[in-house]
C-alpha cells in the first residue's frame, strides 16, 4: 500500500525501538491500551506480543484501517477515527496509550488526551523531538501555554531519542519518547477552558511582560511583582495558582 504523506505516515522498522517503546509502558495481562495511528501495525504486534486484555486502535486511514482488521482479526478492536476529536472515554478506564503520532497533529491529539485524562492511566508517545522538548519546557523559549497547561494535569517525562533511519520514509527530523501520567489534578472543564485561554492570552506576545498581556496593572500578594515577568519565566503550578487568585476565589470566572 502507498504510504501517505497528508497523514504523517513514517512507519517504524527498527525492532530495537518498537520494543523499547512497548517495554516503557509495562503492559500486564490486566490492560486495556489504546494505540493511536497505528498504520502498518508493526507497534501493534508488539503490543500484542504482551497479552493485554483489550486492544484498541484508532486510525484515521480506512486502508490501513482494513488492514489491521484483516490482520489481527479479533485480537483488536479497530476504530476509523480522527484521535484528534476521538472520544477515549467511550473506552473504559485506566486505558494505557500508546502511539507514534503523526507528526503534523501529534500537539492536537495531545491536548484531545488532556479531556480524557480521567481514563487514563499511562501514555508512551513518540514525536519530533521539537515537540517532545516543548511538552517538557518549564521554562524558556520552548516552553508555551500547552506544555503550562498540560504539566498541570500530567508528568511528562522524555525517554529517548529515535534517528530518521528507525522509520520508512525517514522523516527529516529527529524523533522521540516520551512518557505522560495524569497527576490526579483536576479542574471542572468550564475552569480549565478559562485556564486554557489564560495561558493563551499570557503567551500570546512572548516578549511582552504579564500585565500587558494580561492587561492588569498589578497582581495581588503573593503575586506582587511577578506581572513584570515574562511568561516563559513562569512555572505551570505558579500559572494555575496566580489563574485561582485572579479567577476562581472570586466568585467565579
Ligand atoms: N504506528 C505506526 C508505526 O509506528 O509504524 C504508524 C505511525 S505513523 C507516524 C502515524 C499514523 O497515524 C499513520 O498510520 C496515520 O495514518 C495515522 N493518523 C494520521 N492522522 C491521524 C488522526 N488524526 N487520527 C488517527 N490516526 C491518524
Amino acid at each position: 500500500m502507498r504510504l501517505k504523506k497528508s497523514l504523517g505516515q513514517h512507519f517504524l522498522k527498527d525492532k530495537g525501538v518498537i520494543k523499547r517503546i512497548v517495554d516503557a509502558g509495562g503492559i500486564g495481562p490486566e490492560d486495556r491500551v489504546v494505540e493511536i495511528g497505528p498504520g502498518g501495525g508493526a507497534l501493534t504486534e508488539e503490543i500484542l506480543k504482551r497479552n493485554p486484555l483489550e486492544l484498541y486502535l484508532v486510525e484515521i486511514d480506512p486502508d490501513w484501517a482494513e488492514y489491521l482488521k484483516n490482520r489481527f482479526g479479533d485480537r483488536v478492536k479497530v476504530f476509523n477515527a480522527d484521535a484528534t476529536t476521538f472520544d477515549f472515554s467511550s473506552l473504559g478506564e485506566n486505558l494505557k496509550f500508546f502511539g507514534n503520532l503523526p507528526y503534523n497533529v501529534s500537539t492536537r491529539i495531545i491536548r484531545n488526551l488532556l479531556d480524557h485524562r480521567k481514563v487514563m492511566k499511562r501514555g508512551v508517545f513518540m514525536v519530533q523531538d521539537e515537540v517532545a522538548d516543548r511538552l517538557t519546557a518549564t521554562s524558556g523559549k520552548e516552553y508555551g501555554y500547552l506544555p503550562a497547561l498540560l504539566q498541570n494535569f500530567f508528568r511528562i517525562k522524555k525517554l529517548f531519542k529515535v534517528p530518521p533511519k528507525a522509520f520508512v520514509p525517514p522523516p527529516k527530523v529527529m524523533s522521540a519518547v516520551f512518557e505522560m501520567e495524569p497527576t490526579g489534578f483536576n479542574m471542572e472543564e468550564g475552569e480549565l477552558l478559562a485556564f486554557e485561554n489564560f495561558l493563551k492570552k499570557a503567551f500570546s506576545m512572548r516578549r511582552k511582560k504579564l500585565k500587558k498581556n494580561l492587561g492588569i496593572k498589578k497582581f495581588p500578594p503573593p503575586f506582587s511583582g511577578l506581572e513584570e515577568k515574562r511568561a516563559e519565566e513562569i512555572s505551570p503550578k505558579t500559572f494555575f495558582e496566580l489563574f485561582r487568585a485572579l479567577y476562581l476565589n472570586k466568585g467565579g470566572l
